[in-house]
C-alpha cells in the first residue's frame, strides 16, 4: 500500500514537473486536469483568495460535469468554520454547508505560512479510504511549490512584457516629437498594462491639445494638493484612500530640465502598486517626461522662429504704413490671428481721460467693455507693468463678467504710458503665459509706430488747420476745391466776412476780436456736413466750400449762417456773405470761383452788410 502511495506522488511530481516545462498558459487547469487524473475525481473545485474582496475566496478553476451547483465565492469565514485548523477536511465536516454535497475531500493548500488557496475534490468512496495523511501532506507540499513555481514565473513573464513594453514605447518616444502622440502612447501603454485602473494626465495650462485624451488641467492654486506635490518634489506619490476602496498614484513627468506635469493613476479596488509595479510606472513617467521635454523644446524652437518671424513681419509692414488707421487694423488682423483673440482696443491715455482708438473692437466703445478699460487703467496706474489674467471673474465677488482672459500690455515711450492694448476672450485659461509674453513683445515693438503715425497725424492736421479758429487752412481749402471740381459735378462757395469788425477791435479790445472769430466759427461747423469745408481764408474772412451741393442749397446755408451769427454771437455781430457756383457744364475755374465770390461779398458790403449776395445772379438777400 505505502508502495502505492509513493508512486501516486512521484506520478504525481512528474506530471507537475512536465507541466512548469511546458508552462506558458491554462497552467491552473491542466493542474486541475492532473489532479482529477491523479485521484479519478469526478468533481473539482479550486478557490483562491479574491483581490477585490480579501475577506472572500473566488472560484478560479473547477472540473465537474454540473458546474452549475458549484458556488462562485465562499467567505473566509465558512471556510475557517469547516477546515478548523486541519489541511485535509471530508464531508462530514461540511455537512451544514450544502452547496458543497458535490465534494467529498477538501483540502487547505498551505505549507511553510504560503497559503494558496481551497481545493475541494469527489473522489470514489474506496480510495479516499485508502489514502493516509502522509499522502494527502505531501500531496499539499507538491501542490503549494508548485503553484509558487508557477506564480514566479507568470511574475516574470508579466515583468518581460512589461519591460518589452516600455522598450517599445521608448523607441517609438525617441522617433517623435509630437506631443499629442507621446501622451496617448503614455495611455495605451498604462491601458494595456493596468486595464483595471483609471489614468489621467494632468499637465500644467501651457499645452494646448485636440485630444479626446483624459488630460486634467493642473492649476497651481487650487490643485489636487498630493498631484501638486509630486509635481513640486519630482517624487511618487502613493495615497490609499480610506472610504472608497482606491489606491492613487501621482507619478511626475520627469524630464532633465523640468516637471512636464504628473500622471494620475486610480486603482479600481484598494489594490496597492507592489514595488515592480511603481518602478514601472516611474521608468514610463521618465520616458514620458523626457519625450514630453524634447517635444517641447522642439515646439519651443519652431515657435520661437514663428514668434520672431511674426514680430519682424508686423514691424516691417508698421515701419512701411504711415497711417495710424492701417497700422491698427493691420495690428488688430495680426493679433487676432496669432492668440486666438476675441476682442481687441487700442487705447491711448491724455491727462485726464484715455480714447479708444479706430481699429478697436466695437464692444470697448459699450458700456460692457469700459469694466475691462476701466481695470486696465487703475491696474497701469498701480503697477505700471503688462496684466495677464486667466480668470476675470475671480477678481470680482458680486458679479459675473462675459469675457474671463485678459491681457494687457502698455504702450511706453521715453518712460511714459502713452496708452495700451488690450486682448480679451470669453473662455478662462484662454492665453498661455507663452502668448503673453509674445503679445507684450509684440507691443513694445509696435508702440513707436502707432505713436509716430499719431503724432504724425497730430502734425499733418496741424498743417491744415487754422490755429485760432481750427477751421481748415486756406490751402488746404484750396486742394480740396481743386480735387472737387476734377471728380464732382457742381458745388458752392461762401466767402464770408464779419462786418465792421475794426470797430468790434477798437471797442472791446483785440481779444475779445478773436472770440468772435471762434465763435463765428464754430456756428459755421455746426451749419455744415462733415464732408463740406470750412477755412479761414485770411484775416477775419472766412470760408466755406460745399462739393457736390447745388446753388439753391448753398444760398440757403449762407442765409442760415446770417441769421444764426446775428443771433449767437456776443457781443453781437454780423457778416457779409458772397455766394459763388459751379458746375460741370460751363468752363469754370477755382479762381472764377473766388472772384465771383468776391464780387459778391464787395456788394453785400456795399449794400448796407448782414446780407448774402449770390454774384451769378446779383441778387441780394436782406
Ligand atoms: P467791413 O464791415 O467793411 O468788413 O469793416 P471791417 O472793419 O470789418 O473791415 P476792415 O477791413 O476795415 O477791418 C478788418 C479788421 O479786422 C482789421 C483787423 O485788425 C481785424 N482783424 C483781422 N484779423 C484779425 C484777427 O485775427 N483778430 C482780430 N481780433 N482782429 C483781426
Ligand atoms: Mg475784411
Ligand atoms: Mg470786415
Amino acid at each position: 500500500m505505502k508502495m502505492d502511495m509513493n508512486h501516486i506522488i512521484l506520478n504525481y511530481k512528474s506530471k507537475l514537473f512536465d507541466l512548469v516545462e511546458t508552462a506558458g498558459k491554462n497552467e491552473i487547469a491542466n493542474w486541475i486536469s492532473i489532479i482529477t487524473d491523479t485521484f479519478q475525481a469526478s468533481q473539482a473545485a479550486y478557490y483562491t483568495r479574491d483581490i477585490e474582496n480579501k475577506y472572500q475566496f473566488v472560484l478560479t478553476c473547477s472540473y465537474s460535469l454540473d458546474d452549475s451547483t458549484i458556488p462562485e465565492t465562499i467567505t473566509e469565514d465558512i471556510l475557517s468554520r469547516i477546515f478548523k485548523g486541519e489541511n485535509v477536511i471530508n464531508q462530514r465536516e461540511w455537512r451544514n454547508f450544502p452547496q458543497l454535497s458535490l465534494y467529498n475531500i477538501g483540502f487547505r493548500l498551505v505549507f511553510k505560512n504560503k497559503e494558496k488557496g481551497y481545493l475541494f475534490l469527489n473522489i470514489p468512496a474506496h480510495s479516499s479510504e485508502e489514502y493516509d495523511q502522509n499522502f494527502y501532506q505531501e500531496f499539499i507540499q507538491e501542490s503549494v511549490c508548485f503553484l509558487n513555481i508557477i506564480e514566479q514565473l507568470s511574475g516574470i513573464v508579466e515583468e518581460e512584457r512589461k519591460y518589452k513594453e516600455l522598450f517599445r514605447v521608448t523607441e517609438k518616444f525617441h522617433s517623435s516629437m509630437n506631443i499629442d502622440m507621446v501622451l496617448h502612447e503614455i495611455i495605451n501603454t498604462l491601458k494595456r498594462m493596468f486595464p483595471q485602473c483609471q489614468y489621467y494626465l494632468m499637465l500644467s495650462n501651457d499645452y494646448h491639445y485636440k485630444t479626446d485624451l483624459p488630460i486634467k488641467t493642473l492649476h497651481y492654486d487650487s490643485a489636487d494638493e498630493n498631484a501638486m506635490e509630486s509635481y513640486v518634489n519630482g517624487e511618487i506619490r502613493m495615497i490609499a484612500a480610506r472610504e472608497s476602496k482606491h489606491t492613487t498614484l501621482y507619478a511626475p513627468l520627469l524630464g532633465k530640465q523640468g516637471v512636464y506635469g504628473v500622471l494620475q493613476i486610480v486603482s479600481a479596488h484598494s489594490l496597492i502598486f507592489n514595488n515592480n509595479e511603481i518602478e514601472f510606472i516611474r521608468l514610463l513617467a521618465n520616458t514620458a517626461g523626457g519625450a514630453l521635454e524634447n517635444a517641447k523644446l522642439y515646439q519651443q524652437s519652431t515657435r520661437l522662429i514663428e514668434d520672431l518671424q511674426l514680430i519682424n513681419e508686423t514691424s516691417m509692414k508698421l515701419n512701411a504704413s504711415s497711417r495710424l488707421e492701417d497700422t491698427l487694423h493691420f495690428l488688430h488682423a495680426q493679433i487676432s490671428k496669432s492668440f486666438h483673440v476675441q476682442d481687441i482696443a487700442f487705447v491711448m491715455l491724455h491727462d485726464n481721460s484715455c480714447s479708444v482708438l479706430e481699429g478697436s473692437s466695437s464692444i470697448f466703445y459699450e458700456p460692457e467693455g469700459e469694466i475691462y478699460l476701466d481695470f486696465v487703467l487703475k491696474s497701469l496706474e498701480r503697477e505700471k507693468d503688462a496684466i495677464f489674467i486667466s480668470d476675470f471673474n475671480s477678481k470680482f465677488v458680486n458679479r459675473r463678467v462675459n469675457y474671463s482672459s485678459l491681457m494687457a500690455v502698455p504702450m511706453i515711450e521715453r518712460d511714459e504710458i502713452k496708452g495700451f492694448c488690450i486682448a480679451i476672450h470669453k473662455n478662462a485659461y484662454n492665453f498661455t503665459f507663452e502668448m503673453f509674453k509674445l503679445f507684450r513683445s509684440l507691443i513694445h515693438h509696435s508702440t513707436l509706430a502707432i505713436t509716430n503715425s499719431i503724432l504724425r497725424e497730430e502734425l499733418e492736421k496741424l498743417v491744415i488747420t487754422d490755429h485760432l479758429t481750427q477751421l481748415f487752412a486756406k490751402n488746404y481749402l484750396n486742394t480740396q476745391m481743386e480735387e472737387s471740381m476734377n471728380n464732382d459735378e457742381e458745388g458752392t462757395f461762401i466767402l464770408l466776412d464779419i462786418d465792421n469788425f475794426k470797430e468790434v477791435n477798437d471797442t472791446h479790445g483785440h481779444q475779445v476780436g478773436d472770440q468772435i472769430l471762434v465763435q463765428v466759427a464754430r456756428i459755421i461747423e455746426q451749419n455744415i456736413r462733415a464732408t463740406d469745408i470750412g477755412a479761414r481764408w485770411g484775416g477775419e474772412e472766412l470760408a466755406i466750400y460745399l462739393p457736390g451741393v447745388p446753388l439753391n442749397i448753398g444760398e440757403e446755408v449762407a442765409v442760415r449762417l446770417l441769421k444764426a451769427v446775428s443771433e449767437k454771437t456776443t457781443p453781437q455781430i454780423t457778416i457779409s456773405c458772397g455766394v459763388s457756383y459751379w458746375n460741370k457744364e460751363r468752363k469754370d475755374g477755382i479762381e472764377n470761383l473766388f472772384n465771383r465770390a468776391d464780387i459778391g461779398l464787395y456788394n453785400a458790403k456795399n449794400s448796407g452788410k448782414n446780407q448774402v449776395v449770390v454774384t451769378d445772379k446779383c441778387r441780394q438777400i436782406m
